[in-house]
């Protein structure tokens, strides 16, 4: 089956969800509970069986460790490393030298975060949005206390989500490091990016660029954001969990310490002294998860051959009519309030009368899917005056029979709680 003909008050575009793809949504029907609606892909995506089957495969047929040993499984495994730095590089505009692999975007954030040589001195400014993850947050605020550094926010619009007009004021000569995320993984908002890195620039500051949220549902290119350095995780892109991607420009490769140490990242060990390895490959200590990297190289396949397909535009609007049902229940209030109808395929909202945690409870006594909380984002709750909100978020195995399942059990637990 692909996609559902019911009469529907969402009215989907070209595109056919790819339900059948996913092994999760083929499962029979169950007389205990109704099929599972997943809408946290925010949180994970699942995972295709193109992908599966190349994570499989290389397991069946071509594991060894790559980078180390001569004979030819070995020599097979680093080809298939090689092989996957170089598809995903392309994929977001860079070279492989500028590709590292780590185990996700928040291992590549305290590796920035704890490498970075850039001549820390008091009072220099590392600057984020209000709109950070934790991940891209927590790093930066222990190097702040460690160098009695001054933190600045790129403060937003409470009404919009979007920065304010003024933001470029907070990216001063006193500015050495700006880390910003291109999309909220609350609000689903992206950020101006590419003019955040150009006026860091100006300022002779780095910009560091966490794309967690965002791969999943805008094409990058590296090029085109001219930051430093990007990040991502695979189990956000349709890939599976323990393999992360960042970028590196060569001008930051030069001022960046490994943070971690161990074998396949040095030339030469003394007990005196120790030289490391040049390139990315000296930030991939110990043995590279092979595996789930082939395995990102795959969802990247997958999801431009989706895209082309029009994923992008059927998310886009699927989330528009979803947003606009949600928007007619006065009893929920969406965050932002006037939220556009750019950004990613996510919304996240609140209630006075229920609970998030309630209604994420109820949802669940119905199987479906969604995540209750602060999302790992609390000076964005903060900057809200909210605890917790319930976050849906789509993805290709999506319908419009979902987002009325939605709607249906969301009515009902306002009738039960209230
Ligand atoms: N940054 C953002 C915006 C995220 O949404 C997430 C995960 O939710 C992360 C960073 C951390 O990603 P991971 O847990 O894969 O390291």
């Amino acid at each position: 089956m692909r996609g559902h003909r019911k009469r529907s008050s969402f009215v989907t575009k070209a595109y056919v969800a790819a339900r059948e793809q996913f092994a999760l949504f083929r499962e029979p029907a169950s007389a205990e509970q109704p099929p599972l609606v997943y809408l946290d892909s925010a949180a994970s995506c699942q995972v295709p069986d193109t992908v599966l089957q190349a994570y499989l495969t290389y397991y069946q047929q071509g594991h060894a460790n790559a980078h180390r040993g001569s004979y030819p499984l070995a020599r097979h495994a680093t080809a298939q490393l090689e092989g996957a730095r170089q598809e995903l590089a392309a994929w977001i505009g860079a070279s492989p030298e500028h590709l590292a692999f780590t185990a996700g975007a928040t291992h590549s954030l305290n590796l920035l975060a704890q490498g970075l040589q850039l001549d820390w001195q008091a009072g220099d400014e590392i600057v984020l949005s209000r709109a950070e993850h934790h991940s891209n947050f927590l790093p930066w605020q222990r190097l702040v206390q460690q160098h009695r550094l001054q933190l600045r926010w790129l403060d937003l619009d409470p009404r919009t989500g979007a920065l304010e007009e003024n933001w470029r004021a907070a990216i001063t000569e006193r500015c050495k490091l700006v880390a910003v995320t291109l999309a909220s993984n609350v609000t689903g908002q992206c950020l101006p990016v590419a003019a955040i890195a150009e006026q860091a620039r100006k300022q002779g500051a780095v910009t560091v660029v966490d794309a967690a949220q965002a791969v999943g549902s805008v094409s990058l290119d590296v090029r085109q954001l001219g930051c430093d350095a990007l990040t991502f995780s695979a189990h956000k892109m349709y890939g599976v969990t323990g393999c992360g991607v960042l970028y590196l420009a060569s001008a930051l490769q030069e001022k960046l310490e490994p943070w971690l140490l161990g074998g396949g990242m040095v030339t030469e060990v003394t007990e005196a002294q120790s030289q490391w390895m040049s390139g990315v490959q000296q930030f991939e200590a110990g043995t590279p998860n092979t595996a789930a990297i082939i395995a990102c190289a795959a969802a990247a396949r997958w999801l431009t051959a989706e895209r082309a397909a029009g994923l992008s535009d059927y998310l886009l609007d699927l989330t528009k009519q979803l947003r606009r049902q949600l928007q007619q229940r006065q009893w929920l209030q969406l965050l932002p309030p006037q939220p556009s109808d750019e950004g990613l395929p996510l919304l996240s909202f609140f209630s006075a009368d229920v609970h998030a945690f309630d209604l994420a409870s109820y949802l669940a006594e119905q199987n479906i899917a969604v995540r209750a909380g602060s999302h790992c984002a609390q000076p964005l709750m903060n900057f809200w005056q909210q605890s917790a909100v319930v976050r849906v978020s789509l993805a290709a195995y999506n319908t419009a029979a979902d987002c009325e399942r939605l709607c249906a059990a969301l009515d009902e637990a306002y009738q039960l709680f209230t």
